[in-house]
């Protein structure tokens, strides 16, 4: 999603081995002794929360902007060990195993993030809510798997965020009927930038991006000018519907090019509208920005269930965010702290017509 500007420098993590350690500090005092530390961009792509997960920093020693990363890429994988669907040991199958017969104790981390959907989930009625996997399970998008009429009908009242009893006491969570089941793939990838930035500054670092997914946020500038982000383009992803230049910004895009499959000329794909059971198809993107990546995550399902018109009023009503709506006719909607192309508004076909667009004036 991003467009990079190309870096300056990068190269894989300095891992001596230790026969070489004692000549390699040797070097490295010669060295630094004659000239001093030369700062350079570094940058590593991993596959780690079933997406692509980038950082890329601005450091002024090799060495120690290595092991930031590897500190970064550490932190995404124990998070996804503690709130993966996917393993059956993490704490949150052990919500899905056990919340309808008992309250199941978890860390206060995953606790927490979970309240924080259930906020989510109140500002934007009901769109983003982590209990749509009551239903959402029953597809696969791989194997273009969809549920009948009947499956939706029979699962479709474990959808409702209302039904998940927290107790703040223990930080437990139980499910207040049987049949349901939680997912946080809508919010944790925004989580886990967010960790990942709060890493990258423990140790100094003042401008870098760190990507997960759809859910990216970045801090400092670029060589002293603005990062400059693309938007893709719901049907082509070599075009762009709108580039953006962002200092000190979160920033995340659901769309419904990201995991689908289409059959008899209808998209199913994975953003579920929790009222109905069905894909939400009222907008093709949206794109969300704010101060961070687990806010900007948690409001970009809404356009897709609301539709464009009413996720743009909840985000106006947010003073630090703004909202991009791509539309399934192609009209492009901008919140209003953002300054639309022409009064018309832009339209994908034409990434040219986006050009004027600014940074958010935050
Ligand atoms: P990405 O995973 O690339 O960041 P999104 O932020 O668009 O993509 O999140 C999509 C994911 O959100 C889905 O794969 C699913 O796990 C979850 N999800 C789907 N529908 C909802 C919903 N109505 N509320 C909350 N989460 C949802
Ligand atoms: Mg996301």
């Amino acid at each position: 999603m991003l467009a990079m500007v190309p870096y300056l420098a990068s190269g894989p993590a300095f891992r001596p081995s230790v026969p070489r350690l004692t000549l390699f500090l040797a070097l490295l005092v010669a060295f630094t002794a004659s000239r001093p530390a030369q700062a350079v961009w570094l940058d590593r792509h991993e596959a780690i929360m079933g997406t692509n997960i980038d950082v890329e920093i601005w450091h002024d020693d090799p060495v120690k902007g290595n092991a930031a990363i590897d500190a970064v890429m550490d932190e995404m994988r124990r998070i996804d060990v503690l709130m993966s669907h996917y393993k059956p040991e993490s704490q949150l199958s052990q919500i899905n195993q056990r919340g309808a017969k008992e309250a199941v104790v978890v860390d206060r981390e995953l606790f927490d993030l979970i309240k924080l959907s259930l906020h989510f989930s109140e500002i934007t009625d009901g769109a983003f809510d982590i209990t749509y996997a009551s239903v959402g399970y029953l597809y696969d998008y791989r194997k273009h798997i969809k549920p009948t009429e009947g499956q939706i009908e029979h699962a479709l009242p474990g959808v409702n965020w209302r039904h998940l009893i927290l107790d703040e006491k223990t930080h437990s969570v139980k499910f207040a009927q049987e049949g349901m089941r939680i997912d946080l793939g809508g919010i944790a990838k925004g989580y886990a930038v967010d960790r990942g930035i709060t890493i990258l500054q423990g140790r100094g670092v003042q401008h870098a991006v760190v990507t997960a997914g759809g859910d990216t946020r970045i801090i400092g500038d670029r060589m002293g000018r603005p990062w400059i982000v693309g938007i893709r383009h719901p049907d082509d992803k070599s075009k762009t519907v709108l580039r953006l230049p962002l200092v000190d910004t979160a920033m995340s895009t659901s769309g419904d090019y990201e995991r689908y499959f289409d059959e008899d000329g209808k998209r199913y794909h994975h953003i579920i509208d929790p009222h109905t059971g069905h894909s939400a198809s009222k907008v093709r993107s949206a794109t969300i920005l704010g101060p961070t990546a687990v806010q900007t995550d948690g409001l970009s399902k809404t356009a897709f269930v609301l539709g464009a018109e009413r996720a743009k009023e909840i985000i106006e009503r947010l003073p630090e965010f703004d909202g991009i709506f791509v539309r399934p006719d192609g009209k492009v909607l901008y919140t209003k702290g953002l300054q639309p192309p022409d009064e018309a508004g832009g339209s994908p076909q034409s990434p040219g017509g986006s050009e004027a667009a600014k940074k958010p004036s935050k």
